[in-house]
């Protein structure tokens, strides 16, 4: 937990944003909402609160996802992001929409859960049991995830959220041996996009 400190609400380290105003000066440790509070001021743009906070969406093998649902103005646009929890500072699924000053929130955030219903439609792993034995190999040709930083090791090694679930390096190699000797594309894709 840590805690804001303009406004001395605990929040979970994922809520936090370290804030500069002066170069000269310390940075701040805020929560999220003191800090869209000071961006929607110094920007002149409203910062929308009428929403649900917390959504719940089922994926497609019928297991539901509780989602957080929260924004971060920027200079640019705002963040909205639908973030499951799945323990402290351990997220699941994780999905993204950018949104221009001149949108409505509302579009923003229908796109948004569009965005989480077409994550959860399809599943990426297949995990089976053979001869006692869990199988894990990928469902088809194309795999979709998110690279994360693996704070188990080093600052060099990452991890991979699939269908929600973490897969270490070493056990996403293990699943790509399934297609030893073929060959493979890579495509990194902004979060928003
Ligand atoms: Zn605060």
């Amino acid at each position: 937990m840590n805690r804001c400190e303009w406004c001395g609400k605990n929040s979970s380290g994922y809520g936090m944003v370290v804030l500069t105003i002066k170069e000269d000066e310390p940075s701040q440790s805020i929560c999220e909402d003191c800090y869209n509070r000071y961006m929607a001021d110094i920007l002149g743009v409203e910062d929308y609160k009428d929403y649900e906070k917390e959504a719940t969406f089922t994926d497609c093998d019928g297991i539901e996802h509780r989602f957080q649902i929260r924004k971060k103005i920027h200079p640019t646009g705002i963040c909205w992001e639908a973030v499951e929890f799945t323990g402290v500072d351990k997220i699941g699924y994780s999905f993204e929409v950018h949104q221009d000053f001149e949108e409505d929130s509302n579009y923003a955030l229908k796109r948004l859960y569009k965005k989480i219903r077409k994550g959860l439609s399809q599943k990426f792993i297949k995990r089976e049991v053979f001869q006692g034995h869990e199988l894990i190999s990928f469902k088809g040709n194309i795999v979709e995830g998110r690279i994360e930083w693996d704070d188990r090791y080093d600052d060099r090694t990452p991890k991979f959220i699939i269908d929600g679930q973490e897969y270490s390096l070493e056990e996403f190699g293990r699943i790509m041996m399934s297609c030893e000797g073929w060959n493979f594309r890579l495509e990194i894709i902004e979060p928003t996009e």
